[in-house]
């Protein structure tokens, strides 16, 4: 029997895929958009005909992540509110530091590599989904520090207040 329960474990951080952290979503109802039409919803145009341009998109994080726990090493996916724990800044905060320096994404997998978390996890509820999701993540290490102000701080760059 499969155990639908969320489990919390201690692991470390082997890697994140830095090539595709985030998606595009409408600010207003937060429904996934497609990548060749971030300019409307479709969902809030159908709910809102009089006004169909009050919409805007936003990005979320989904990062996809190799963790090691004690006895394996699997991969998970990590939405939106436990990556701003790791990453400290909205993911458009984060897509626009990188459109300036296009490592950015590279040099913030390798600050987390090696990060001890204890995570929480959950399987997906339609059973279909590939990868545990991280429901809650924290940092363990005692020096923790967002990879937002690490970032900022080595390209020079001063927080937006
Ligand atoms: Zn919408």
């Amino acid at each position: 029997m499969e155990d639908k329960k969320p489990t919390t474990l201690m692991c470390t951080v082997v890697a994140i895929d830095h090539t595709n952290f985030c998606y595009r979503v409408c600010s207003v109802c937060e429904k996934t958009l497609p990548d060749n039409n971030t300019n409307s919803c479709k969902y809030c145009n159908f709910n809102n005909k009089f006004n169909p341009n009050s919409c805007s998109s936003k990005r979320l994080f989904r990062i996809l992540m190799s963790i090691a726990t004690d006895t394996k090493v699997v991969v998970v996916i990590m939405f939106d509110r436990a990556a701003r724990v790791l990453f400290g800044c909205s993911a458009d905060e984060f897509f626009d530091l990188a459109k300036l320096h296009p490592f950015a994404a590279v040099v913030a997998g390798r600050f987390l590599e090696g990060e001890m978390l204890r995570v929480t996890l959950s399987k997906s509820k339609n059973g279909n989904a590939q990868h545990d999701r991280v429901v809650s993540v924290v940092p363990l290490m005692s020096g923790f520090r967002p990879v937002i102000e690490t970032l900022r701080e080595s390209y020079g760059v001063r927080a937006r207040s």
